[in-house]
């Protein structure tokens, strides 16, 4: 390509030389973006760094174009983070930046707090706990039923025992 003086691409020119700059001017501004946009595998690094979950929108190239903070879209209550609607500025100091920013920690708490609460449904060790209560309710209930029979039909409260023994055996 001949080298042209820098004052020629302010100037008016002919048609001819025009178009050539119009196709060159293109391939640079593609190798710009192409350098500018860090890929996929380079952004999963930072994710893992930084401790942060990003949902990314790649092109074709496998080059990041947005990122998201899962988090943040998920949990925070005020959506107007670049980080919600899409953050186009692809550094990891804007991944930093957000994960360091009260936005995301009040997200991660949150989170925290909606996570507990859904813990709030037993366990399977409460789950367990709450099987073998079932079957001491069922020998308590048993146990004052014969009282009851006892009580009521005015039996010996020595027959209780042989009684309870019994219906345990049979039980
Ligand atoms: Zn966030």
């Amino acid at each position: 390509m001949a080298k042209r003086k820098i004052t020629s691409f302010f100037l008016p020119t002919d048609n001819n030389n025009n178009d050539t700059n119009e196709s060159s001017d293109l391939t640079v501004e593609s190798q710009k973006k192409t350098k500018l946009n860090p890929s996929m595998k380079t952004v999963k690094k930072w994710e893992k760094e930084l401790n942060i979950k990003l949902k990314l929108v790649v092109d074709e190239d496998d080059h990041v174009n947005q990122m998201f903070c899962e988090d943040c879209v998920q949990f925070m209550p005020d959506q107007t983070s670049s980080f919600v609607t899409g953050c186009t500025s692809i550094k990891k100091e804007s991944v930093k930046y957000h994960r360091d920013s009260v936005i995301h920690q009040r997200s991660i708490d949150s989170k925290a707090a909606q996570e507990k609460e859904k813990s709030g449904a037993p366990s399977s060790l409460i789950k367990g706990l709450m099987k073998l209560d079932e079957v001491q309710i069922e020998k308590m209930e048993k146990l004052f039923r014969t009282a009851f029979y006892i009580a009521y039909n005015a039996k010996p409260f020595t027959d209780f025992k042989d009684c309870v023994n019994f219906k345990l055996t049979m039980a």
